[in-house]
């Protein structure tokens, strides 16, 4: 398998060469919060998959929903003018569960990526059919992850995403995003980092002219950037200037959908509403590739009230509103609420962080340690603690592997390590991440 993996598999986000040198983690088996690998090896997926196995991996309703609507209709999505009876009451589950969030209509996806893709273009689409065809331009923040398309590679924030395939789409701008352990203001108050940051926001559009934006992308609390949620007052400023200035706001929730955060959305853990919310991930945790595009009401009105013909939606996917995959999305939503996921995700991440923090006060390699909002944490390594410098690679890769070898499976991500484990897991499954933790960095020390 390894030797096969190397030959004839590329990985995303690796240099192809890194495969053939390092051989990759064959995984086998999943089996409630725990994976084996291809030697039986068990450990705690303190991942979560890719931060979208919210329920773990042996979730026998969502098994028996894929079933079952395999036997009965494993194929017919919406377009034009069909449609299926399995999203249509996904769509109503849907619309129940981010009514708070003033979102009441769904466009369905395959993944984050094209959620993302399919916000940007109807932000675009909205403005046109309101007359306002200049706005054009995109606004995010930096170290703002919203994956692969191209869209969403010009608002990614981090600029080893986009340089390799640019020219991008040209008008993305990129707004310093609050990080307090490193920002461009030397500002370690997150308070007043954040006022900073909608500093800069203001001062873009003001530079960009409003009425050339269509809309703002940001993720609640930054995910594959290093977890690092804002101060409280960042996600409603943003909110209150793009208002100001006709700009919609669009919620990245491809992670913090469905109670990573301890909330039923990140917007929601800041008391916001977006205009638009890009969902994926544990929407079907992980057993279909699914998504959706969540529109608030007001924005849905503007297409459904044109008399124009420009509200006609140009993006058709194959798979919009895959049966199965709305199948499994349903059981999922209703094992994410009967067992009050967000609730577990609050508690074990309290448990978490506290834990975390602890390993930092031990570990002079440890930098910085980011939580508190759930089950979505990371830990930043760094060579010197004086200087920041940050983490080698080789380094970092060595405390995951001790990890994994004592019962983890963690995620590196530049110099941090992220963790975003399943949201039922245990106590003692904390305990197993922290103990693994904490012998990878003993063993660099
Ligand atoms: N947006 C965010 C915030 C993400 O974290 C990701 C994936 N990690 C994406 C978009 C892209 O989602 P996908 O990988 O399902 O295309």
């Amino acid at each position: 398998l390894t030797e096969n993996n190397a030959r004839h598999l590329w990985h995303p986000m690796a240099h192809p060469a890194d495969s053939l040198a390092n051989p990759p983690d064959i995984i086998t088996g999943g089996d409630g919060v725990e994976i084996t690998d291809v030697d039986g090896h068990r450990m705690v997926d303190a991942v979560g998959g890719l931060w979208n196995v919210n329920l773990g991996y042996s979730c026998e309703p969502v098994k028996k929903a894929i079933s079952e609507q395999l036997d009965r209709l494993p194929y017919y999505s919406i377009f034009r003018g069909t449609t299926n009876d399995a999203v249509i009451e996904l769509s109503l589950m849907l619309r129940d569960f981010f009514e708070p969030d003033g979102l009441t209509r769904a466009f369905f996806t395959s993944g984050g990526s094209d959620s993302v893709e399919i916000a940007l273009r109807l932000a675009r689409q909205y403005h046109k059919v309101r007359g306002e065809g200049g706005r054009v331009k995109y606004l995010s923040l930096k170290k703002g992850y919203h994956g692969t398309h191209t869209l969403g590679a010009s608002v990614n924030g981090n600029a080893n995403f986009r340089t390799q395939y640019e020219p991008l789409m040209p008008g993305c701008y990129h707004i310093p995003a609050p990080y307090p352990y490193r920002n461009p203001f030397g500002e370690t108050d997150p308070e007043k980092l954040a006022q900073l940051c909608l500093s800069a926001l203001e001062d873009e559009i003001a530079f960009q002219g409003a009425e050339t934006i269509a809309a703002m992308i940001m993720e609640p609390i930054l995910g594959a950037g290093g977890v690092i949620p804002p101060h409280e007052s960042f996600m409603p400023g943003v909110r209150e200037i793009c208002s100001k200035h006709g700009i919609l706001l669009i919620a990245d929730e491809v992670i913090t959908a469905f109670g990573r955060t301890g909330s039923w959305s990140g917007s929601r853990h800041w008391g916001v509403q977006p205009d638009m919310m890009c969902t994926a991930k544990a929407i079907t945790n992980g057993y279909f590739p699914f998504g959706a595009v969540m529109i608030s009401g007001a924005v849905a009105e503007v297409f459904e009230n044109d008399t124009s013909g420009k509200a006609a939606i140009g993006s058709g996917y194959t798979y919009s509103g895959h049966p199965v995959g709305a199948a499994a999305a349903i059981a999922c939503l209703k094992e994410t609420e009967r067992l009050q996921v967000k609730d577990n995700a609050a508690a074990r991440g309290a448990q978490l962080w506290e834990g975390l923090k602890a390993l930092k006060e031990k570990h002079a390699l440890v930098g910085n340690v980011r939580g508190g909002h759930g089950l979505m944490c990371a830990v930043e390594l760094v060579s010197d603690r004086s200087t920041k410098a940050p983490i080698d690679k080789k380094t970092i890769g060595a405390v995951h592997r001790v990890a994994y070898e004592n019962g983890a499976m963690l995620r590196v991500s530049g110099p941090n390590i992220i963790l975003s484990p399943p949201l039922v897991l245990t106590e003692a499954h904390v305990n197993t991440i922290l103990s693994a933790l904490d012998a990878g960095l003993s063993a660099q020390g």
